[in-house]
C-alpha cells in the first residue's frame, strides 16, 4: 500500500532519511505550503519567499528523479491550512494509512503529527553530525553542559582538524586571535547574490500580496534557492571571506552587513547545504594553504560545535524550554525592535539591516539587540518570538537555545555560564557605531550618557542575589561596590528613568 512521505520546508535534502527509507515505486511524497507554518509568528517576508521558492524547486527536482509527489500551493483552494490537514487529505485521496518522515526540528510540529489518526513513523535526522541520542549520552551525568567540551568530542568524532587524536596546531580553540578590529581601509566581500528566476518571481508576487504587512523588506531578493546555487554561495564564501573570518568575527561596522561572515545558515537550516560538506570545504581550503588556522578552526567550531550543541540542548530540554524565564523579566518588547525611531545608533543599525536583509551576524544578535533586551528586562518570550520571526535562518531548534539560553539567560545558565551583558564600552571596542551615535559612550551618567552603561549596572544590581556568587561576575560586582554611594544612586536613577521612558514607549 502507498505510504505518504512527508518532506517539510526545512528538509530540502536529497539525503533525507525519509526519502532514503521510501520506495519510489509505491510511495507518494507530500509537500505542502500551509498557512499554519507561514503564520505561527509573523515571519520576515524574505524568509517565507526563500522557503517557498526552495520548496517548489526541490519538488521539481524530486519529480525529475522519478518520485511521485503531491504538492499543495499556498493558494490552492483545497489547501486545509496545516501540515496535519494536508496529510489527512492526501491519506483519504490515496487510502494511505502510514506516514514516514524525518523528525521535524520543532516540538510544536512533532506533537501535532504525533496526534494524527495515522501510523506516523519518525526517522532520525541524519543531516546532523550528532544524533539526539548521542547528545543525551554525552550530557548524562555532567554537572555543566559546556559547548567547548562537546566541541572537542565532535572534532574527535569527525576527524576535522585532527592529527590522530590531537588537534592540529596543538590547540583546540584559536579564539584569542579572533577579536581584531578591522583596519580603516578594510574591504569586505558580499555574499553571492542570485537573480530571481520565474519560479522565485511567482513566489515573490504571492508573498508580497499575502505577507506584505509583515516586518521586513522583500526585494531585492538575492538568496540561493536550490542546491547548485547554495554550493556556489559556499564556494564564494570559502575563497572570498573565510581567510579573514576569524580575525574580524566579532567586529561590527556601520553599513557593512556581512563583513567576513558566511551568510550560509539559511541554506544549512533548510537543507540545501549539509554541515559536514561545509566543514570539509573549509578544511580543504586550509590544507591547501589558502586559509589560516584561526579562521578555519573558528568557522568549523560554529558548525560542529555551536550548531550541533544548541540542537542537542533543544531536544534534551523538551517542549517546555521555550517558556523559561529564570530572571522573571516581563517588560514589553520596545517598538524600536519593529523599526520605530531610536537615537541608539547600534540598535538602529542592527534593526535596519534585519529589516532589509532578514540577517544580522552573531555579535549584532548577541551583543546589541540581545544585550539590550536582557539589560532592559524584556519578557524572553517576546524576545524569542522576535528572533524567530525576523531572521531568515530562524527555526526553533536553533533559535530558541541561542535566544533564550545564550542571549537572555532565561534557562538559568544551562547554555551560558554567565549572562552576556555589557555596557557601551564593548560595543565601542568592537564597532564604529558609537562615533555616529547621539549618545556619548564614555559618559556614565546624565541625559546624553550611553544607555547601555547605566542599564548594565542596573541589571547587576537588581539581580545581585542570582549572580553575586558567580565567579565570572565577581570582578564586575567588586567594581560596582567600590563606586561611591552617590554615583551608584545616580546610575540607578538614570537607568530607572530610561526604563520608564521605554515603558511609556517614548523614543530612546
Ligand atoms: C539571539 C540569537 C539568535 C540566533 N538565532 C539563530 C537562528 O535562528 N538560526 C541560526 O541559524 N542561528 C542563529 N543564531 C546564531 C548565529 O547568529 C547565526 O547562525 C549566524 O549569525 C548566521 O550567519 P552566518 O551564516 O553568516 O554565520 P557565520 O558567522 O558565518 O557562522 C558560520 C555558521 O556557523 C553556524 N553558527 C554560528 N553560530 C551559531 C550558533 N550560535 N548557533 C548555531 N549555529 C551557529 C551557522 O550555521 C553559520 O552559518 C542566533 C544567535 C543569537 C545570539
Ligand atoms: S553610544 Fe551606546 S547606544 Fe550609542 S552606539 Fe554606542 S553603545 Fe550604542
Amino acid at each position: 500500500m502507498t505510504r505518504l512521505i512527508l518532506v517539510l520546508g526545512d528538509q530540502l535534502s536529497e539525503s533525507l532519511t525519509a526519502l532514503a527509507s521510501a520506495d519510489k515505486a509505491r510511495d507518494l511524497v507530500i509537500m505542502a505550503e500551509v498557512a499554519a507554518e507561514t503564520e505561527y509568528v509573523a515571519h520576515h517576508p524574505r524568509k517565507i519567499a526563500l522557503i517557498l521558492s526552495a520548496m517548489r524547486k526541490f519538488a521539481a527536482r524530486l519529480r525529475a528523479m522519478g518520485w511521485g509527489l503531491a504538492y499543495t500551493r499556498l493558494d490552492d483552494p483545497e489547501n486545509t491550512g496545516s501540515v496535519s490537514g494536508e496529510l489527512l487529505r492526501r491519506a483519504s485521496e490515496t487510502g494511505a494509512v502510514e506516514v514516514l518522515l524525518t523528525t521535524p526540528g520543532e516540538w510544536r510540529l512533532i506533537q501535532e503529527l504525533q496526534d494524527l489518526p495515522l501510523a506516523v513513523r519518525f526517522l532520525p535526522d541524519a543531516r546532523f553530525v550528532s544524533r539526539r541520542s548521542d547528545f543525551r549520552n554525552w550530557a548524562k551525568g555532567r554537572k555543566q553542559l559546556r559547548m567547548e567540551w562537546f566541541y572537542r568530542e565532535m572534532r574527535r568524532k569527525t576527524g576535522l582538524l585532527m592529527e590522530g587524536d590531537r588537534p592540529v596546531g596543538g590547540k583546540w580553540n584559536y579564539d584569542m586571535e579572533n577579536r581584531k578590529v578591522p583596519p580603516k581601509d578594510a574591504v569586505f566581500p558580499v555574499p553571492m547574490r542570485f537573480e530571481p528566476d520565474a519560479i522565485t518571481e511567482e513566489v515573490l508576487a504571492c508573498v508580497e500580496e499575502r505577507f506584505g504587512e509583515h516586518f521586513g523588506t522583500l526585494r531585492p531578493f538575492w538568496f540561493a534557492t536550490d542546491r547548485v546555487q547554495a554550493l556556489a554561495a559556499l564556494d564564494h564564501f570559502v575563497s572570498k571571506a573565510l581567510p579573514w573570518f576569524g580575525d574580524y568575527q566579532d567586529a561590527m561596522l556601520t553599513g557593512e552587513r556581512f563583513l567576513n561572515h558566511a551568510a550560509i545558515s539559511v541554506y544549512l537550516n533548510i537543507g540545501l547545504l549539509e554541515p559536514m560538506e561545509v566543514c570539509r570545504a573549509a578544511e580543504a581550503a586550509w590544507r591547501a594553504g589558502r586559509v589560516p588556522l584561526n579562521s578555519v578552526e573558528g568557522f568549523i567550531r560554529q558548525i560542529i560545535g555551536w550548531r550541533e550543541y544548541v540542537r542537542g540542548i533543544y531536544f534534551l530540554e523538551g517542549p517546555g524550554y521555550t517558556t523559561r524565564n529564570f530572571l522573571e523579566h516581563d517588560r514589553e518588547l520596545p517598538p524600536l525592535y519593529w523599526g520605530a525611531d531610536t537615537r541608539m545608533h547600534c540598535l538602529a543599525e542592527a534593526v535596519a539591516q534585519t529589516r532589509d536583509e532578514a540577517y544580522a551576524h552573531h555579535i549584532q544578535r548577541l551583543m546589541v539587540t540581545g544585550n539590550f533586551a536582557l539589560l532592559a528586562g524584556v519578557d524572553p518570550q517576546q524576545v524569542h518570538e522576535w528572533y524567530l520571526a525576523v531572521y531568515a535562518d530562524a527555526f526553533e531548534w536553533v533559535e530558541a537555545p541561542n535566544t533564550l539560553g545564550m542571549s537572555q539567560f532565561a534557562d538559568g545558565g544551562l547554555v551560558a555560564s554567565k549572562p552576556y551583558v555589557s555596557g557601551g564600552a564593548y560595543i565601542n571596542r568592537m564597532s564604529d557605531y558609537c562615533k555616529r551615535c547621539f549618545y556619548d559612550v564614555q559618559a556614565k551618567t546624565g541625559p546624553n550618557a550611553c544607555p547601555f552603561n547605566a542599564l548594565y549596572w542596573h541589571f547587576l544590581d537588581r539581580h545581585r542575589d542570582r549572580f553575586a556568587d558567580n565567579p565570572r561576575m565577581g570582578n564586575a560586582y567588586r567594581t560596582w561596590d567600590r563606586m561611591d554611594e552617590t554615583r551608584r544612586r545616580q546610575i540607578i536613577a538614570d537607568a530607572s528613568a530610561f526604563l520608564e521612558k521605554l515603558e511609556r514607549r517614548e523614543t530612546v
